[in-house]
Order: C-alpha cells, then sequence, then structure tokens
C-alpha cells in the first residue's frame, strides 16, 4: 500500500470540503428522522451526489428513503453504504451536558447517524473527484440504508441483488474511537410483529361474547417470560405492544406486540423465533383467537473481514487522531462525571488494529453485507468515549466541533481506503480470498423472508406528528461540495 499523490488529492479534497461535511451532518441532526421517514436527509443526500455527477436510483428495494448512487465503470465495483435515521423521543440540545430537548417528545439523534451520512458523502464526493482527476478504472457505488435503528434496509438489498456484482464494501458508524477491528462483531436479529384477531364486546354488559386479542398479547409475553430461562443466556429478545386495544369499555379484536428477538448466530435467532411462534400458538388457543406474524426484518451478525480491516487501519493510522481542544475536552469530561464514567475525556490515540474476542449483543442490518461482500467497517471519533447510545448523552456531542472533527477524519479514512482498493486489484483479490476462508463452514442463508416487503409505515405517525416543530430549527445554510 503505498500514499501516493491519488491519496493526497483525496486528503486535500477532504479538508477542502470541512465545512461542507460538518453543515451536513448539522443538518441532518436537526431533520432527525426516524426510520423509512428519512426523506429530507436522503434527498440533501442525493442532491449532494447528483450535483457530484453520480447516477442515483432512488427507491431501491421499493423503499422511498432508500437509493444506490453510481460513479464509474468496470471493475472493482467498491460500495460505502452507511444509515441515517434517528430515534423516538430523543430530542437532545447539543454541546450541553445535561438532558434538555430542543423538541418535547420528538425524535433525535442520540447515536449519531447523521455524521454516519456526512462521513459517507464526504468520503464518496472525494473518491469521485480523484477518479475523474487520475481517470481510476472502476465503480463506485454509494448506498443510503434507511430505517437502521428498526434494522430493516439491507438485508433487502442483499436479497434484491443490489450487492451481487459487488466486490468490497466499506460501512462507517460513529464511536467514541477510531480504528476497525474484524471477526465477529454483532448479533443476528429478527423483528417480527405478532398481531392476534379476537372479537369485541362491551366489556361490562357482554364480556362473555369477547374473544380478547389483548389477553392473547398479554399470554404471550407472560409465555415468552417463561421460555427465557430455559433458552441460553447468550439471547436477548424484548418487545413493545404497538397496538392494545382502544378504550377499556369495549373488548380489543385486535393486538399487536412487536418483538425482537437477538442471538450470536443466525440460526440460533431463527430457533427463537420458532419458540416464540408456539407460544403465540398456546396463547392464540387459550383465548381463541387466532395470529398472524409479520417479519419486519431480519438480519445476519454483522462480521469484518481481516484484509479489510487492514487496509482501513493503515489509513487510521495515516490520518490519526483529531486534535480536540481543551472545550472541547472539558465537555467530554463533565458528560462523562455527569453518567457516572470515569472524566477520561476524548481518546488522545487511535485504536489498534485487532480480533474482536467480545461479541456486542446489538446488531445492525449491515450484517447481511457483511456474509455476503468482503467488507470493512470503520469507527471514527464522534462520539463521546463511554456514552451508552439511545440516550440524551449520545445526542450532545452530534453538531459539535467533536462531531466535525471526527467526521472529517472519518471521511479521510473512508475516501483513503477506497483509492487503496482501487489503486491495487490484488488488495481486491486478497479480501475475497481471506474472506472465503473466514466463512468456510458458514452456509448463508437469509433469514428475511423471500416474498417480505418493506414496512413502509414504520414510523410514518410520530413523524407527521413532530415534523412541523421540528422544522423551526431546521439550519438555513445548506452544505455546498466543491
Ligand atoms: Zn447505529
Amino acid at each position: 500500500m503505498k500514499n501516493g499523490k491519488e491519496k493526497e488529492f483525496v486528503l486535500d479534497v477532504v479538508n477542502r470540503n470541512s465545512q461542507a461535511i460538518s453543515l451536513l451532518g448539522d443538518n441532518i441532526f436537526y431533520f432527525a428522522e426516524l426510520g423509512m421517514q428519512e426523506f429530507e436527509t436522503s434527498g440533501l443526500m442525493v442532491r449532494i451526489l447528483e450535483e457530484a455527477g453520480f447516477q442515483v436510483e432512488r427507491n431501491i428495494s421499493g423503499m422511498p428513503t432508500a437509493f444506490m448512487a453510481t460513479y464509474g465503470s468496470g471493475k472493482p465495483v467498491i460500495a460505502l453504504h452507511t444509515e441515517f435515521d434517528a430515534t423516538p423521543a430523543s430530542s437532545q440540545v447539543t454541546g450541553v451536558a445535561e438532558p434538555r430537548s430542543i423538541t418535547e417528545g420528538a425524535p433525535g439523534h442520540t447515536e449519531g447517524h447523521n455524521v454516519n451520512a456526512a462521513v459517507l458523502i464526504g468520503g464518496a464526493f472525494a473518491v469521485k473527484k480523484a477518479m475523474d482527476e487520475f481517470k481510476l478504472p472502476g465503480t463506485l457505488k454509494v448506498f443510503g440504508a434507511p430505517a437502521e435503528e428498526q434494522l430493516v434496509s439491507r438485508p433487502f438489498f442483499v436479497r434484491d441483488g443490489y450487492f451481487k456484482d459487488v466486490d468490497v464494501a466499506i460501512h462507517d458508524h460513529i464511536g467514541g474511537e477510531f480504528g476497525t477491528l474484524y471477526g465477529l462483531r454483532q448479533y443476528a436479529l429478527i423483528s417480527a410483529e405478532f398481531t392476534f384477531k379476537g372479537v369485541s364486546a362491551h366489556a361490562a354488559t357482554a364480556p362473555w361474547k369477547a374473544r380478547d386479542a389483548l389477553d392473547a398479547v398479554v399470554l404471550m409475553d407472560i409465555g415468552f417470560d417463561k421460555l427465557r430461562e430455559h433458552l441460553e443466556p447468550t439471547q436477548r429478545s424484548h418487545r413493545v405492544i404497538t397496538d392494545g386495544g382502544d378504550q377499556p369499555n369495549v373488548i380489543p379484536n385486535r393486538a399487536t406486540i412487536w418483538w425482537f428477538f437477538r442471538e450470536s448466530t443466525a440460526e440460533k435467532a431463527q430457533a427463537i423465533f420458532e419458540k416464540a411462534k408456539r407460544v403465540a400458538e398456546g396463547a392464540a388457543i387459550m383465548t381463541g383467537t387466532t395470529y398472524s406474524v409479520n417479519v419486519l426484518s431480519a438480519v445476519w451478525p454483522t462480521r469484518a473481514n481481516k484484509t479489510m480491516a487492514e487496509v482501513i487501519h493503515q489509513n487510521v493510522e495515516l490520518v490519526g487522531m483529531p486534535k480536540w481542544t481543551e472545550t472541547e475536552q472539558k465537555l467530554a469530561r463533565e458528560l462523562q462525571s455527569k453518567e457516572q464514567l470515569k472524566p477520561i475525556g476524548l481518546r488522545p490515540e487511535i485504536s489498534p488494529l485487532r480480533e474482536e474476542t467480545n461479541q456486542s449483543t446489538s446488531a445492525n442490518d449491515s450484517g447481511e453485507v457483511t456474509w455476503v461482500v468482503p467488507s470493512g467497517r470503520l469507527t471514527f471519533p464522534a462520539n463521546i468515549p463511554g456514552i451508552a447510545f439511545h440516550h440524551w448523552a449520545a445526542g450532545v456531542s452530534l453538531a459539535t466541533s467533536i462531531a466535525h472533527k471526527g467526521a472529517v477524519a472519518g471521511a479521510k479514512t473512508m475516501a483513503a481506503s477506497t483509492i487503496d482498493l482501487f489503486n491495487d486489484p490484488a488488495l481486491v483479490a486478497k479480501a475475497k480470498e481471506t474472506f472465503k476462508e473466514e466463512i468456510a463452514d458458514v452456509e448463508y442463508k437469509p433469514l428475511l423472508p423471500p416474498d417480505q416487503k418493506p414496512p413502509l409505515e414504520l414510523n410514518k405517525a410520530i413523524m407527521e406528528r413532530y415534523r412541523s416543530l421540528m422544522q423551526k430549527h431546521y439550519p438555513k445554510e445548506k452544505p455546498e461540495f466543491r
């Protein structure tokens, strides 16, 4: 791997666009759109890519906020992809070390997918410029993946063939550190709604005429809790009741419970799902109701390829950890203290390259891609170390100079790594070879049902309720890449 003029060039392009990258991340922070409803977010990303000369296909896999942007032609085909959705009820003012909403009750970014998107666009823009400048052969594909928080999009992309001709892929994700690793990273997950149907009746005058769908939901919940004792301790399963009826005097004839079933392998996640279906069947028998299952999504665990990790790591070393100011360190320490963490501040050094030995119980729908294409995952430093995601404190850094510097470092690494892969066909070949060895004894069989349609209505009602209130806070200034 050599750090030639192409690499110097992309680093310059990212530097030149650092303001635009920051603005893009900030805009998406204030859009704070939930999964499948990321219309402002993906609209802005697509506009930038189209203006830059990418060919953009919208609505991929039938999801209005999904896109695939293509530039160049021929081999290798390199894919860059990431998510950009927010989390519900987590509106948080940026830059203050206390819980304070921008819009009370509204969605907010409390993980940092807004910065993921800025890194993706910043990196892709620089690579495209280099492809022009140095007439690099090959194809760059940039994927916008909606609804990561509900693990939706990428299993559909893979099923529908969007990664079929892709040689290698890189996924960027925010974190409290700067680095990458290889091996098995996260869990498999099946997201499924169980809807029970019964018969309604007046709850006071004729309850014996009813068959109570909510009772079935409650019994399924209790039944699954009984099952938990006999499941392996590695599993993680959790639920919400999304439909529990309308009012107490009408016995609900319809009720829905939405489950996430998580395990360390796809096979084990599937086995829990099968057991849960038996529990639902039991609940239906007990209550005289019927039930149906709707799989919203189902993903394999994320894994990362060693060769791809080596490529990314060398560029993390090249780019280096951003230099943090005392003001940034102070905010980080203050927040860590408030969260009862050791106030270590922001990390001064990059993380060493290592093999993951501690598989996380979290999941990411990029998992699906990582079993069909040699994949790397770049963690860039735009969040405060130790702070747990999906919590107000994880929103604090996301539109500050900490996020801006982390995004620039991430975009540089993404661009430089992609340049290495474009420049060296042997590297792509090696990634394919090591990938084959790594997954040798695993047969990839999608968990997603082949005829499943994406859940387009997801989060629609919440966004409709809050969008007009949130619009007041949208930044006036929009990013211009050049
Ligand atoms: Zn995430």
